[in-house]
């Protein structure tokens, strides 16, 4: 029995449950997700207009309900009906109406347990008793517009987990209280680092200077990194002329993720989703050769796309953010060689951050592609050759690509073992051909090139979302905003304190002398709870040692002459 049958089954018992107690509920749909289910509901006293919504002391009582119809081991029934019969049953039911009259057959199936009937094509169990009463708790009421959609009414929801036994269950519900601990939109507004401001907008992050040192932390590591290894780097601006995204196809197959246009001066230009076109431009503002090639420009680039408002999450899903994107114009015959390199240094960065474990997929041809059959295969051959040449295990996403070319991506998994997409290598025959890309090659013959979109860590925004999750906060040194601070006993302490921190500075290390009239205890609590790497604390017996008392992560580490502790630092 495949465990997303008995989460929609859940699904089915929940609607019963809520039906018994609260008769003339409307019901929206109810499918299985990760994890568990779901069920949209409008409650007879809000459609009367009301009020009254299910409040979190509701849940355990609706579970109760399900409990007692699970013990009643309904069956369900499968039935098919006409169209018309089914507009009958669901009379009372406008959602279901709704859906009713898109359906285009003329017959329909109708799921039916006790007394509640659901339009639903199914597969469900059998019998109610298939369900373990002790491995199922609805977990929380959200609010969720019926299909997704800001113009529609909002309905409420209520989130269930499922699984096949009370083991799994607890051991879920363990790792998501532990994901709360990290969840980084807490994280954020505890450590000071972001912001959001509904007067600002929903998915439009604000970074607070602690937050920007982190931006900037990891812009210098790229800007060093991807300079050695032979990119130059460009700057584009933030909206461009209608026609340019035209040219690009971006107008034609990218809109759904465009915002309007903006008029200046009689003209039509465009907030940009992506970088790319820019880049192309700036090749082509000379003549190249093959000597040129692989030409590499990077960009720190923030695009805009439109994102719908249900699903934005704190930094890893906004409307604005900022790629660590590059674009590889190369001849046809060097793009192994140049995936290669791409896929190590991707590689070499996210372990440099930390992320050992990760999965890598190959998407091949969708149904809807530009090119030609011919390059298609030929590109994805060598992205296969690349990854097979260094040994790396990855799958295969069949018709998974973009409609431009296939693609490589690695989703890293984090300290709790959840996924997260990041880096990007993409092949292109669509914009070369768009933009009559070309170079002249050692016969002193135009040929076109062949691009390659790539962003290593993705998104600035969303990694350090990712980054803060994955270490609860607690930031390797190198990525912690303020990474000391220094603690003096008493007011005579203060100099000595001021005396250190300076040393300190002298080598970048970012320090904060915390002078405040606070206890010393207070202050390393406060310390703590800010994630503070290094917590120095200094008295009289540190100054007579010319020394200081290191604390770092909850632990007091004991009395250390300076030179010890930036050698520590060093390491
Ligand atoms: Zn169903
Ligand atoms: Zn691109």
């Amino acid at each position: 029995m495949k465990i997303d049958t008995i989460r929609h089954s859940l699904a089915h018992i929940m609607a019963y449950a809520v039906q018994e107690m609260y008769p003339g509920t409307h019901f929206g749909i109810g499918p299985a997700i990760e994890n568990g289910f779901y069920y949209d509901f409008t409650l007879p006293s809000e459609a009367s207009g009301e009020g009254g919504t299910f409040a979190p002391e509701d849940l355990p009582k609706i579970e109760k309900k399900m409990k007692e119809l699970i013990k009643q081991n309904l069956e369900f029934k499968k039935k098919t009906v006409s169209k018309k019969e089914a507009k009958k049953i669901f009379k009372d039911q406008p959602y279901k109406l709704e859906l009713l009259s898109e359906i285009e057959s003329p017959k329909v199936s109708i799921y039916e347990s006790g007394k509640f009937v659901d339009l639903c094509k199914g597969p469900h169990l059998k019998l109610t008793k298939e369900i373990p009463t002790d491995a199922f708790k609805l977990t929380k009421i959200a609010g969720a517009y019926w299909r997704g959609n800001e113009k529609n009414p909002m309905l409420q929801r209520i989130y269930g987990i499922g699984f096949r036994t009370k083991k799994e269950l607890e051991a879920h519900l363990l790792k998501e209280q532990e994901a709360e601990k990290r969840d980084h939109r807490v994280l954020g507004q505890k450590l000071e680092l972001f912001l959001m401001d509904e007067e600002v907008g929903s998915g439009l992050p604000l970074w607070l200077p602690k937050g920007a040192v982190m931006c900037r932390l990891i812009e210098n590591y790229l800007y060093k990194e991807l300079t050695a290894q032979g990119y130059y780097w460009v700057v584009t601006p933030h909206i461009a002329k209608l026609d340019l995204w035209k040219t690009s196809g971006h107008w034609d197959l990218y809109r759904e993720n465009m915002y309007s246009p903006i008029k200046i001066d009689e003209e039509e230009y465009m907030l940009k989703p992506m970088n790319c076109p820019f880049h192309v431009k700036i090749y082509q503002s000379k003549i190249r050769s093959y000597k040129d090639l692989p030409l590499k420009l990077a960009e720190l680039g923030t695009v805009y796309r439109y994102e719908k408002s249900g699903v934005l999450h704190g930094l890893t899903r906004v409307r604005g953010f900022t790629q660590d994107d590059a674009h590889i114009i190369c001849e046809p015959n060097q793009l192994s060689e140049e995936v290669t390199k791409l896929l190590k240094s991707g590689l070499k960065m996210l372990k440099t951050f930390g992320f050992k474990d990760y999965e890598i997929y190959l998407s091949t041809r969708p149904e809807k592609y530009a090119g030609t059959l011919k390059s298609w295969e030929k590109a994805t051959n060598s992205l296969k050759y690349v990854l097979n040449k260094l040994k790396l295990k990855y799958q295969t996403d069949p018709g998974g690509g973009v409609f431009y070319g296939p693609k490589i991506d690695i989703k890293i998994k984090d300290s709790l073992g959840r996924p997260w997409q990041c880096t990007t290598i993409q092949i292109d025959f669509n914009l070369p051909e768009r933009f009559k890309m070309t170079y002249i090659d050692k016969k002193g013959k135009k040929q076109e090139p062949m691009m390659i979109h790539r962003a290593l860590l993705g998104s600035i925004e969303r990694f350090i979302g990712v980054l803060l999750e994955h270490y609860a906060g607690s930031l390797p040194l190198w990525l912690a905003p303020v990474q000391i601070w220094v603690i003096p006993v008493g007011a005579r302490h203060e100099k000595y304190a001021s005396q250190v921190a300076k040393e300190l500075a002298e080598v970048n290390l970012r320090v904060e002398v915390k002078n405040e009239n606070e206890t010393v205890s207070k202050k390393i609590r406060e310390g703590e709870i800010q994630k503070i790497p290094y917590l120095l604390v200094v008295g009289d017996k540190e100054i007579k040692a010319k020394s200081v008392r290191v604390r770092s992560k909850n632990k007091d580490l004991g009395i250390m002459k300076i030179n010890k502790f930036l050698k520590k630092c060093s390491r």
